[in-house]
């Protein structure tokens, strides 16, 4: 594990800014393995033992909660063995180590939740809770109600069959020979609205989450997060 700054840790902690927690040291309110660190730039690991105003700091990470409009261009994984620019890249200012809620594709956009609340996170990813997550599609070729109603049963992509969704066409381009269609679905297998849209004949060109559960998009632009307020946590516990 890489050594970190110690204002970084104090702050990850929860218990103050990265300035704050710089002030905690200048003040000689901290000590790392019993003695007193009032100099900046010491930098600690996780085997040292650090206390601020006598009491150890250890365990108490503070859990933080994010909404993301993920652009596109961008992994949902916390490395990506090609280097490519990952969601966390976007998050550098948050303190905490964070990771996302799932995934969406690389060319995917939209709503994206990150956390550093293990039980919350898996919770939320289990397959029994049905998250719903509604997804807008431009899709190559004229949407036709016959041709999407296979999608409201089921059907079988590599060998499993896919639950109920709900399914609408929003437009129509019949010049440019593309259709929106929006879809609301509560698995999350790799690639499946991709993969559902072209079982029926509809090949997915731009798809963006424009749900995750009770969150939208309202006020972010892709590239943009906030914090979610205590109220959307408390209703995510
Ligand atoms: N379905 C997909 O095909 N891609 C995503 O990113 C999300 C759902």
């Amino acid at each position: 594990e890489e050594p970190q700054r110690l204002q970084k840790v104090i702050a990850q902690a929860g218990l103050a800014s990265r300035r704050g927690a710089e002030e905690m040291i200048s003040q000689g309110r901290v000590q790392v393995n019993g003695q007193t660190v009032n100099t900046l730039g010491v930098k600690v690991t996780h085997g040292d033992h650090i206390q601020v105003d006598g009491a150890p700091i250890e365990g108490r990470e503070k859990l933080v909660y994010y909404l993301l409009n993920k652009p596109r261009g961008v992994v949902t994984t916390n490395d990506d063995e090609k280097g490519r620019k990952t969601v966390l890249d976007i998050l550098a200012d948050v303190d905490q180590r964070v990771y996302p809620v799932g995934r969406l594709d690389y060319d995917t956009t939209g709503a994206l939740l990150l956390t550093n609340d293990g039980q919350v996170a898996n919770q939320l990813m289990h397959p029994k809770s049905q998250v719903n997550k509604t997804y807008m599609a431009k899709v190559k070729g004229i949407a036709t109600e016959a041709q999407l109603a296979p999608l409201k049963k089921g059907v079988v992509i590599k060998g499993r069959k896919t639950a109920p969704a709900r399914v609408a066409i929003t437009r129509v381009d019949h010049d440019k020979k593309t259709s929106m269609v929006r879809l609301t679905i509560h698995e999350g297998r790799n690639h499946q609205v991709k993969n559902m849209l072209a079982k029926v004949g509809l090949p997915v060109e731009k798809l963006k989450r424009e749900q995750y559960a009770f969150f939208d998009l309202v006020g972010l632009q892709p590239g943009e997060y906030r914090k979610l307020t205590n109220a959307e946590v408390k209703q995510l516990q």
